[in-house]
């Protein structure tokens, strides 16, 4: 080595020995996670640091509905340097004497998703038609909102239930969804086929395939987008921010499969959840989505683009269970490119519990590459 090759190589440890972590370039990493269960503060407070260490700048965090929860949690969180925003579901809640029976979605059979959820037997969806559900949903997410620790509220579940399932889950669930069936398109109430008619003189119930019906799509999407926009106004109210986990598109799939029309949302950030083996696609597929989801909302605010992690990576080739699948280690750099290059303001992942040692070291790489946004 020459002697000028020494004095380079000196002078750029001195440079990185001078800048602190946080000088050194890195992509604003989230992570969605579920807590606290038994934990301790003093496990708690191990559990964050070794996150925040690792490059995470914020948790998305469910711990139930409990504002109490959100104040303990949130202090250890924001002690350890991170965001704290309170991932809370929205239109899936558990029967509760505050909630009435009548305010559950109803499918096309008439059966209500309270005493026959579709799938699974917690998709007890509310519809979003009913003054009710907006004022529990609003008084529950102020109470959290107004705890002092809390930067945001997350929503999820904010949609009608699967009425298409991704493709990657219908040998789990024994379906072939080529179509949508009535057991799973919702919400066919009282009052929504009611109000439906009232705005458009069709009863809903006479027709012989209802996806057909443009203007009743477009009524369901609106009931969710009003619900969000209300819900939002309400939140902002408290000074924090809104912001949302969502189907990947809008266009693509989330409209189709869950009537998310989010590109119509007011909030402060998206987080589609850019689940590339739901869909049986490899991980470059996200860079179609990232780019879709830019596109729709013309980069009003950020996107964080949602990443579900296989945990146990060398199991994945024999894994039936679609849950259990996502990105292996080698897949991260892919992923997280795909995102970055496609105009996304960083990433989220689902979950860090899932991410193996050779994970973090594959993100370690990719998180503080500079990225160009392609044109
Ligand atoms: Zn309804």
């Amino acid at each position: 080595m020459s002697k000028s090759n020494i004095s380079f190589l000196l002078a750029l440890l001195i440079l990185l020995s001078c800048q602190t972590p946080e000088e050194v370039h890195k992509i604003p990493v989230y992570a969605w996670m579920g807590g606290p269960g038994e934990s301790t503060d003093e496990e708690l407070i191990i559990k964050f640091s070794d996150l925040k260490e690792k490059g995470l700048d914020g948790l998305m965090y469910n711990g139930g509905q409990d504002p109490a929860t959100y104040k303990r949690v949130g202090k250890l969180v924001k002690d350890a340097g991170m965001e704290f925003h309170a991932w809370i579901p929205t239109m899936v809640q558990k029967k509760t004497p505050e909630i009435q029976a009548e305010w559950y979605g109803v499918n096309g059979k008439g059966e209500s998703a309270l005493d026959k959820p579709a799938y699974v037997d917690y998709y007890t969806f509310l519809c979003p038609n009913h003054q009710g559900v907006y004022d529990f949903l609003a008084g529950m997410y102020t109470a959290v909102a107004e705890v002092e620790e809390v930067d945001g509220i997350h929503l999820d579940y904010i949609r009608f239930p699967d009425v298409i399932l991704a493709k990657g889950l219908w040998e789990k669930y024994g379906l072939v969804m080529d179509r949508e069936y009535p057991e799973y398109d919702y919400c066919y109430g009282t009052k929504c086929v009611a109000d439906f008619k009232a705005l458009t003189g069709i009863d809903i119930t006479t027709v012989d395939d209802p996806s057909q019906v443009e203007s009743w799509k477009q009524f369901r999407y609106d009931l969710i987008t009003q619900m969000v926009n209300r819900l939002s106004d309400q939140i902002h109210k408290t000074g924090k921010t809104v912001t949302a986990a969502v189907f990947p598109g809008p266009n693509s799939i989330a409209k189709k499969i869950v009537r998310q029309e989010w590109d119509k949302w007011n909030i402060d950030a998206f987080y589609p959840m850019h689940y590339n083996d739901f869909y049986l696609e490899d991980p470059e597929w996200i860079s179609e989505v990232t780019k879709e989801g830019i596109e729709a909302t013309e980069g009003r605010v950020p996107l964080y683009s949602g990443l579900f992690i296989c945990p146990e990576p060398e199991k994945r080739e024999v894994e039936k269970d679609p849950e259990n699948h996502g990105l292996l280690p080698e897949e991260m750099g892919i992923a997280i490119r795909a995102s970055m290059e496609n105009g996304a303001n960083g990433i989220c992942l689902f979950t860090p519990d899932r991410m193996t040692d050779s994970h973090w070291k594959a993100f370690k790489e990719a998180v503080h590459y500079v990225y160009e946004v392609r044109k």
